[in-house]
């Protein structure tokens, strides 16, 4: 559960939303810039459409010439001017819309025969003439506009293909700079928990040691009550101090009395390395070990074996008064769950035994 908590709050998880929101942003503008781009082809296809307008006119020109040609075959009495009208009217609406240099020249060479046609003392065989003409315009437009309306689905095809390969490349392009941001930021974030931890590790980490510092034991220790209690467990309290260490550095010199206790700590270390056993510089030459969960026989059989241990390092001590080799003392006490004794209390008790350790003869425990 909190596992998952932890993961939902995290920056990749939160980067991995951002990223799926702007993909999906983007593919949907995609498609709506694409339905729109449909939406234009329509309207332009409707407006090559609106060619055949001034086809119509050429109709009503068409019929407006018949009827005149009619009129003057029947000789009935009949407005002649108002067939001239509109035949003038739709020619001009024809005329004055929109051409092309080619088609204007072609309306333009027509134009003249159609405005002379409109001259009252022309005869049937203008208007017959001009009657061809405007078959002819006819004709012309309808060509002219299936042409250009071909060309136009050609042109807009390859438009379309234009646009969908420029979308993919532009989904491609956006999702690998998603893809580089996110991989340099989910790098970064992990630096920056390996530091993290690093820092946490460093802060309870005695430097010379690298065993657990005094501020990480007066935490453990403060609580070790606390826990033993709640889990019925007994828990052991020991403090280790090297043997005549003031002599010894007074006999090999300092850095080899660092160097002595490291090699002290680390066999303690290795020693004490199981689940809910740690082992802490307590200062000095002074070391101190919890062991969570244990029993006194137990803990008698550690302590004789770590004192062994210890000389049997065989590291030289010869102005030792007790032996060739560097040795240690310990001080112990058995924590009984729910007997509610102060830390205080338990660490005089420690330090105690290890007095009587010293008071003894050293190279021993008291428990
Ligand atoms: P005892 O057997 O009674 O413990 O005698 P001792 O000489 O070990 O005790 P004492 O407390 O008189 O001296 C402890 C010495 O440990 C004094 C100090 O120079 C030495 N010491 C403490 N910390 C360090 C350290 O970090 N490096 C070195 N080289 N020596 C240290
Ligand atoms: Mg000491
Ligand atoms: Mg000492």
């Amino acid at each position: 559960m909190f596992m998952k908590r932890e993961f939902y709050k995290s920056v990749s998880f939160k980067l991995a939303v951002l990223s799926v929101i702007i993909l999906t942003s983007l593919i949907t503008s995609s498609f709506m810039f694409y339905s729109q781009i449909e939406k234009l082809k329509n309207q332009i296809d409707y407006i090559y459409f609106g060619n055949y307008i001034p086809v119509l006119k050429l109709h009503n020109i068409d019929d407006n010439y018949q009827a005149l040609i009619k009129c003057i075959k029947t000789q009935k009495v009949c407005d002649r001017q108002a067939f001239f009208d509109n035949i003038k009217k739709d020619w001009k609406y024809y005329n004055n819309a929109y051409k092309s240099d080619s088609e204007r020249k072609v309306v333009n060479e027509i134009n003249k025969d159609i405005l002379a046609s409109l001259n009252k003392k022309e005869k049937l065989s203008t208007y017959k003439a001009a009657i061809k003409k405007i078959n002819f315009l006819k004709e012309y437009e309808k060509n002219i506009a299936y042409k250009k309306r071909q060309e136009f689905l050609k042109e807009y095809s390859s438009m379309k293909d234009y646009l969908f390969y420029n979308v993919i490349l532009l989904v491609v392009i956006s999702f690998l700079f998603i893809s580089v941001i996110i991989y340099s930021i989910i790098k970064k974030d992990n630096q920056l928990k390996i530091l993290t931890k690093k820092y946490a590790i460093e802060s309870i980490t005695d430097s010379m040691t690298k065993l657990y510092n005094r501020k990480y034991f007066d935490k453990i220790f403060d609580n070790m009550p606390f826990i033993s209690n709640a889990n019925k467990w007994k828990t052991a309290f020991v403090m280790v101090d090297i043997d005549f260490f003031k002599q010894y550095n007074d006999t090999y010199g300092h850095d080899m009395g660092d160097l002595t206790l490291k090699a002290v700590a680390t066999e303690l270390k290795n020693y004490f390395n199981k689940e809910y056993e740690y082992v802490f510089r307590l200062g000095g030459e002074e070391f101190g070990v919890i062991l969570f969960d244990i029993d006194e026989d137990i803990l008698k059989e550690c302590l004789k074996d770590i004192n062994k241990s210890i000389e049997s390092l065989k590291i030289e001590h010869k102005n030792s008064k007790i032996s060739n080799f560097v040795t240690i003392s310990i001080g112990a006490i058995i924590y009984e769950p729910n007997s509610y004794i102060s830390c205080n209390k338990l660490y005089k008790l420690a330090d105690e035994n290890l007095y009587k350790s010293k008071q003894n003869g050293r190279n021993q425990f008291t428990i």
